[in-house]
């Protein structure tokens, strides 16, 4: 396939790759923050929305190019490894579940696979971790967040999206979506799980 099909890179056009070396070189890394009036303990974004990273995850969500799911997880795992050894190590040893941030059915049916699912099956599978994706599920089909402009209505398009689909969630959860904008999608996920869990947020990027 690779034949007929050859891998270009999402940001400078180089085949090889869909996310060449050097283009990962230049990514802008950000890191942990404590979100207040949340129920995150932490939450982590890996890389600034920008450059490479945006071009394939654009590639990912809206071309439909869903084999760069194992680069793009190798670079969350690459990441994970190298750069935040204890928290890795911290979610490892509790258990920690990934939980993908899950799309409306129709968004879902209109693009036929949810990005952040697949990505969180494959990081969750490289690094001996499990995944659930039926802890959360989504009851409104809210605007992507990155179209809505204004703030206050980004955090009011969300109030009560989510739902928790399980009554027996592990007590341990990353709940990981492809894109932080405002938070408020994650925070309103973690909010439809129940008070005992312990809840961290992942992010490629933000
Ligand atoms: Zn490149």
């Amino acid at each position: 396939m690779d034949m007929i099909f050859p891998r270009v890179c999402s940001q400078c056009g180089r085949t090889g790759l869909y996310l060449c070396l050097d283009c990962r070189d230049s990514l802008q890394r950000i890191g942990i923050h404590i979100p207040k009036h949340s129920r995150l303990e932490g939450h982590l974004s890996l890389f600034r929305y920008r450059g490479l990273v945006k071009a394939a995850i654009r590639e990912l969500k809206f071309d439909f190019v869903s084999d760069i799911v194992p680069e793009i997880s190798s670079l969350v795992v690459h990441s994970l490894v190298n750069q935040y050894p204890h928290l890795l190590r911290y979610w490892q040893e509790n258990n920690f579940v990934f939980s993908p941030i899950p799309l409306h059915l129709r968004r879902k049916l209109w693009r036929g696979y949810n990005q952040s699912a697949l990505l969180a099956e494959k990081i969750a599978l490289e690094l001996n971790m499990n995944t659930r994706s039926d802890l959360i599920t989504r009851i409104k089909n809210s605007l992507p967040q990155s179209l809505i402009k204004d703030r206050r209505l980004r955090c009011h398009s969300l109030n009560k999206t989510f739902s928790c689909a399980t009554t027996t969630p592990p007590p341990n959860i990353i709940l990981f979506d492809d894109v932080y904008t405002s938070g408020s999608t994650i925070n309103s996920a973690a909010g439809a799980l129940p008070e005992n869990c312990h809840i961290w947020g992942l992010s490629l990027a933000g």
